[in-house]
């Protein structure tokens, strides 16, 4: 068996809806949810990394790679650590990482990616809305002026989409965001629940 951690990767927009799913997924036995945007803003706004969020952040932009790739896997080898994450009996689910196509290539020693889960949503202005309630709620630097909102679409249209490309020849489950949450929990699980269960009939048979 690969020893690459066997993965979901949900992929789209920002303010689709990935960080929802992801937390509800969080919630049922076999899944861990793995998100870069609160691995950063957990981060103490005070120290080098922080700061270093908070400057792309705040423009819209994404953290550079390097320093992504390094605090996601820093985090995910601590949740190992703390038995939070069980590499070998759970799935992971990605959300919002790879975001470029260099994420992408520095995921491959890490991950199997099995299935991505693409959360369409083609009404820009819904989303942008969405964004906007959304910064008033959580506080969030990125999403409380238009302008940066509008440059995290440009950011997402030119970096982000070619990881789509990357993963040609995988299965991608499109699941339209707009509906209910639970109508999207729906089309997500009928999609990741025959991945879980074919990962435990493969652990049982190796006992
Ligand atoms: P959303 O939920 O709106 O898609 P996130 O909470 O995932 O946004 O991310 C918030 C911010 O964190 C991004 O605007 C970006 O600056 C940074 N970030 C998150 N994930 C990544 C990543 N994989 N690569 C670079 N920057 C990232």
């Amino acid at each position: 068996m690969s020893d690459r951690y066997k993965t979901i990767l949900l992929f789209g927009p920002p303010g689709v809806g990935k960080g929802t799913q992801g937390k509800i997924l969080s919630k049922i036995p076999g899944f861990f949810h793995s998100s870069t945007g609160d691995i950063f803003r957990n981060l103490d706004s005070q120290s080098e990394l922080g700061r270093v969020f908070f400057e792309y952040s705040s423009r819209g932009e994404l953290v550079p790679d390097d320093i992504t790739m390094k605090i996601w896997h820093q985090n995910l080898y601590a949740n190992t650590h703390l038995g939070l994450f069980k590499p070998h009996a759970d799935l992971l689910v990605l959300d919002g990482l790879p975001r470029s196509v260099t994420q992408a290539k520095l995921l491959y020693r890490y991950c199997d990616v099995k299935c991505i889960i693409h959360l369409v949503c083609r009404d820009t202005e819904k989303l942008f809305d969405r964004m906007r309630k959304r910064a008033m709620k959580e506080n969030r630097v990125d999403d409380a002026k238009p302008e940066v909102i509008r440059r995290r679409f440009a950011v997402y249209e030119a970096e982000t989409m070619p990881v789509l490309e990357f993963y040609k020849g995988h299965t991608v489950t499109e699941v339209d965001a707009m509906r209910s949450p639970a109508a999207v929990l729906c089309e997500i699980l009928e999609a990741i629940v025959p991945i879980q269960e074919s990962h435990y009939r493969e652990l049982a048979t190796q006992g």
